[in-house]
């Protein structure tokens, strides 16, 4: 007859804990287990600690190398790459000599990503954090309130960091956190003294608090359900700041400073080399004060690159090329039913036709071909077929049955 299993720390059975570990000469129970792995990470030294997500910098992707990874996901935004790359690269390496004493401290070089929705912000940034094996979180910027508005705030930002680096708060502290929206808190106009917005200068200031660097005290896991119960300390100093946003109507204010700057002969020789098409790669943070970002903000994201707009060729190697491309998912899924699924040429002219047509961008790709896509993903596998062909007259029949108008953008 086996012993009845009780937990040898805390005394409760099996019935009573969510999973129990049997030892040589004893049990432990799930919870008491994961309170002493918190005990052992508060209480050892961190050279010590078996950290799986500590790095060498001879260990770390070289910029190029970067560039070379963010490639094989992302299509285009070489300038914006490059300029991830090399941060990135600094960043992990002003982590690296935190440990050296001469008195060169080198300063953390936050991003800011300005470019249309839909054209790569988000995807660069996780996938520069699939790279590095580091926690990563994505927070839309409009969680920012002024204090007693209704919303999350600094700490529910950094919970979310500890969940992702499973409440390793050494690992937490190397993280990189995308704050989205960025432009969502602009004041609406520079000039201070104009009144008061709500998405204004209070807010911007929370943002601040947090990438200023400070150390936050953070609820533990699943709240603080106790007064005594300790917080977490998280200090933001390490933390890579992403950010990114739209900033539409940006160009306007880059062609004002432009054309106020440009005067007199030389000047005009200079206009004629510039690109109107897409003034935004000559975007300077002066443009994101104009915008309306307070100058702290601006000055706490020192690294200031821009994503170019999607043409049609771009989108239409984004079904294709990624490493894990639309086309390819479509594939794997139907191969894992034993299936070989192909498809016409002209039918991905015709979905990246319809992305431009609906202004639904590269985010477009995807629901126009899930829409193609159903009624077989529904069908095929039950019938007894080794290949399925999608062509141009099944994906349109596919598309007017669905009633495409209700994915138009407004
Ligand atoms: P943003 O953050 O700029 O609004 P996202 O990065 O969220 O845009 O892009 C939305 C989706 O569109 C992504 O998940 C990806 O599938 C696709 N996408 C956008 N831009 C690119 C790109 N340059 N290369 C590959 N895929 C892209």
């Amino acid at each position: 007859m086996s012993a009845k299993k009780v937990c040898s720390f805390c005394g409760r059975s099996e019935r009573e804990v969510p999973l129990m570990i049997t030892g040589m000469n004893g049990f432990i129970c799930s919870d008491c287990a994961q309170q002493a792995y918190r005990i052992v990470m508060d209480a050892l030294p961190s050279e010590k600690k078996n950290d799986d997500l500590g790095f060498k910098l001879s260990d770390l992707p070289k910029p190029k190398d970067i560039k070379a990874y963010l490639d094989e996901y992302v299509i285009g935004q070489d300038d914006a790459k490059r300029y991830l790359a090399v941060s990135v690269y600094n960043h992990y390496k002003r982590l690296a000599q935190q440990t050296t004493d001469d008195g060169v401290e080198i300063e953390k070089s936050n991003i800011i990503m300005v470019g249309s929705t839909g054209t790569g912000k988000t995807l660069l940034a996780r996938t520069i954090a699939k790279l590095l094996h580091v926690p990563f979180t994505i927070v839309d910027a409009t969680v920012f309130t002024e204090a007693g508005y209704v919303g999350e705030d600094v700490e529910s930002i950094l919970s979310r960091l500890l969940q992702v680096a499973d409440y390793n708060v050494e690992a937490a502290q190397r993280g990189i956190v995308f704050i989205d929206e960025i432009d969502k808190i602009a004041r609406k106009s520079d000039n201070p003294s104009i009144t008061r917005d709500v998405s204004g200068e209070g807010v911007q200031q929370g943002l601040l608090k947090l990438l200023e660097g400070s150390v936050v005290n953070v609820p533990p896991k699943g709240g603080r359900k106790h007064p005594d119960q300790d917080y977490i300390h998280v200090d933001t100093r390490n933390i890579l700041f992403i950010c990114g946003g739209a900033f539409d109507g940006i160009e306007k204010k880059i062609a004002q400073r432009m054309n106020t700057h440009v005067v007199g002969y030389n000047s005009v020789q200079n206009m004629q080399h510039i690109d109107k098409s897409n003034l935004m790669k000559y975007i300077l943070p002066q443009d994101l004060k104009s915008f309306g970002l307070i100058p702290e903000i601006i000055g706490r994201l020192p690294v200031l690159t821009y994503l170019n707009p999607l043409d049609r060729t771009a989108l239409r190697n984004i079904l294709t090329e990624p490493k894990n491309s639309i086309v390819k998912q479509q594939i794997k899924l139907f191969e894992m039913d034993g299936i070989k699924l192909s498809f016409d040429e002209d039918v991905l002219e015709y979905i990246v036709d319809k992305a431009v047509e609906y202004k639904l961008g590269a985010r477009g790709l995807r629901s126009i071909m899930e829409t193609v896509m159903m009624d077989a993903m529904y069908e095929v596998p039950s019938k007894k077929v080794k290949t399925f062909k999608v062509t141009l007259d099944y994906a349109k029949t596919q598309l007017e049955k669905a009633n495409l108008s209700e994915m138009k953008a407004d």
